[in-house]
């Protein structure tokens, strides 16, 4: 953040995120017009990969879980889920991540059976494959978190 000049921190806070490593990652691809939803579409499979947990229809707009993220700090959430919490707060992967893994648990085999287009530019294909088939044990949401 540091290394960029003032005027584009308004950029990086509202595109970038932050790594379980501490890494301030900006999204450069299409993922910076994922929003958030306390009921998402998509859910971590990993640190570098998002696996659909329902079906998404053409046109849907794609949804992700903001406290997976390690947000620097809370943000009110308005995001219409009939669940919604209000806001989206920087220890949420604590309270609800074992929730998350179990939703991610339940969608990640049927990854492995529908085309996977854009697999070519994931980090490490070869792991996400092997998460999806079972070699590999899922990670867990907790091990996302950076305490801020
Ligand atoms: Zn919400």
């Amino acid at each position: 953040m540091a290394a960029f000049p003032a005027a584009d921190h308004q950029i990086l806070d509202t595109y970038a995120y932050i790594n379980a490593d501490g890494t301030w990652v900006l999204c450069w691809d299409w993922g910076r017009y994922m929003n958030h939803s306390c009921a998402p579409n998509t859910l971590g499979l990993g640190p570098y990969a998002d696996v659909a947990v329902r079906d998404i229809q053409p046109g849907e707009q794609l949804t992700c879980e903001y406290g997976m993220l390690n947000l620097a700090e809370a943000m009110d959430c308005h995001c219409g889920a009939p669940r919604c919490r209000g806001h989206i707060g920087p220890d949420d992967v604590l309270n609800y991540g074992e929730d998350w893994d179990t939703v991610v648990a339940q969608a990640a085999p049927f990854a492995g059976q529908v085309d996977q287009p854009l697999k070519a530019y994931l980090q490490d294909p070869a792991y996400v494959d092997g998460v999806v088939r079972g070699n590999f044990p899922l990670p867990k949401a907790r091990s996302y978190y950076r305490a801020s």
